[in-house]
């Protein structure tokens, strides 16, 4: 059973009209604002620190640790971007987060630009979540009439403008470097790291970007205390995590539980696999993480025990699969995705999703020759640690992982008579 289970981040989710200012406040709501106004902004970046909150869009980069980057008396202006993009597949819990208490985003939008000294915020949300931008715009407007946001916010001197930006739908800018070159209205596509955007982000300012799950967290720290924080969780990755579930399971949706929770216990609260049928492989966060089997039920979910069980917490979007579904099959449409969104600009990943993308579809069409795992692995390998930035070790995830696991059923699909038909096995 999952210990600890007193929600945090999803706690208002379920209260009448939980999107409304009115509801924010009588529910403790920019109470974590007031008191963080009346301590020094380098107290809120230690309590942070001190919390271990480490960042919820995928990586685990220690937040208080990147805050503390923010050069100090640098004459340059400082900005917060907010990466709500959400692109990787199966995740779906900033927009939930967003659609049902955005105020929880703002106040730790206003509590994070005083700690790192920024006078204006973005929220850069994928432009196809248009009720996501509705509901958010309606809420920064209910903050700026309340006096949270704006000038001189609470009499504390400190000024904030927040935007809520509309991407135009493309996964690579989720890319954080991407997201800033699309914020500044050019071709969203990786810049080259470092410089980090601590030192030269937005218009080539010090930026912190940071996820809404991440920043969501931030008045709960405030409020709670990092001592509190770290009493959820594991050491090293502390704090509670919305773990999203999808595919065949008998309750999919947002679960939120304390870092560490395994997927057995998430599927105790998810009312298990649908119809009985049992698990075969699932994703622990999202499509670009090495896929785990019915063996990794009891895999600790947080950034170390991912990592040590051979995968990545990535964004806790668990796609979990039965026995019905052909891996070759499941992998195909993955593949087909990152090739489709790879922005182009270097040879291993534009050329190399192109070919995998060739090859699984002819194996999975049931026209496999002998040499095809080799030469998938072989253009992996190519991908793998030699691509410009994320994506590219992404879309080897699937097909590595699939072949470490099920290498028989590619193996079958290199006999030209064994075509997949549909995702069935
Ligand atoms: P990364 O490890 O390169 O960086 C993580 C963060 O830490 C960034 O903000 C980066 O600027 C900062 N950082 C790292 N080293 C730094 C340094 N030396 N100085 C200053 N700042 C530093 O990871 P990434 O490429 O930003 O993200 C990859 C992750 O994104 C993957 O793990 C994947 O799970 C996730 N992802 C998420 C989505 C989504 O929809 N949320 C989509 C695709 C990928
Ligand atoms: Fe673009 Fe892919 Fe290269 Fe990233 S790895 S820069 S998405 S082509």
């Amino acid at each position: 059973m999952v210990d600890n289970l007193t929600p945090v981040l999803t706690k208002r989710w379920l209260s009448p009209r939980s999107w409304t200012l009115k509801t924010y406040e009588q529910l403790e709501g920019y109470t974590a604002l007031r008191k963080a106004l009346g301590a020094h902004p380098d107290q809120i970046i230690q309590q942070c620190k001190d919390s271990g909150l480490r960042g919820r869009g995928g990586a685990g980069f220690p937040t208080g640790m990147k805050w503390g980057f923010i050069p100090q008396g640098d004459g340059k202006p400082h900005y917060l971007v907010i990466n709500a993009d959400e692109g990787e597949p199966g995740t779906c819990k900033d927009i939930p987060l967003m659609m049902a208490d955005p105020h929880s985003l703002i106040e730790g939008v206003i509590i994070t630009s005083y700690a790192i000294r920024a006078n204006f915020a973005a929220i850069y949300v994928r432009g196809e979540a248009l009720h996501c931008i509705r509901r958010l715009n309606g809420a920064v407007q209910e903050a700026y009439a309340a006096g949270y946001l704006g000038k001189n916010i609470l009499g504390s001197g400190f000024d904030l403008d927040v935007v809520v930006h509309a991407g135009a739908g493309a996964y690579i800018c989720g890319e954080e470097t991407a997201l800033l070159d699309s914020l500044e209205g050019k071709r969203g596509q990786p810049r080259l790291k470092p410089p980090f955007p601590a030192t030269a982000g937005l218009y080539a300012s010090p930026t912190v970007v940071n996820n809404v799950e991440t920043i969501a967290s931030v008045p709960f720290i405030v409020n709670g205390g990092s001592d509190w924080f770290r009493t959820m969780g594991r050491e090293r990755s502390p704090g509670p995590k919305i773990y999203s579930l999808s595919g065949h399971v008998t309750r999919p949706g947002q679960y939120e539980a304390p870092m560490g929770t395994t997927l057995r216990e998430l599927l105790e609260l998810a009312g298990g696999m649908k119809d009985g049928i049992p698990l075969k492989f699932w994703t622990p966060g999202g499509s670009s993480t090495p896929l785990f089997t019915a063996d990794h039920l009891d895999v600790p979910l947080d950034f170390e025990g991912a990592a040590e069980a051979g995968s990545m917490l990535g964004t806790t979007a668990l796609q979990l699969f039965n026995e019905t579904v052909s891996v070759p099959w499941a992998v195909m449409k993955w593949t087909e995705f990152y090739k489709h969104e790879s922005c182009g600009k270097c040879t291993p990943c534009r050329e190399g999703t192109y070919w995998l993308v060739q090859i699984l579809q002819r194996m999975v069409a049931g026209n496999g020759t002998a040499s095809d795992i080799d030469t998938l692995l072989d253009v992996c390998d190519n991908i793998l640690g030699r691509s410009f930035c994320a994506l590219g070790d992404g879309a080897v995830s699937p097909i590595t992982s699939g072949i470490k696991y099920f290498k028989d059923e590619f193996l079958a699909l290199c006999d030209k008579n064994s075509a997949v038909l549909a995702g069935a096995h």
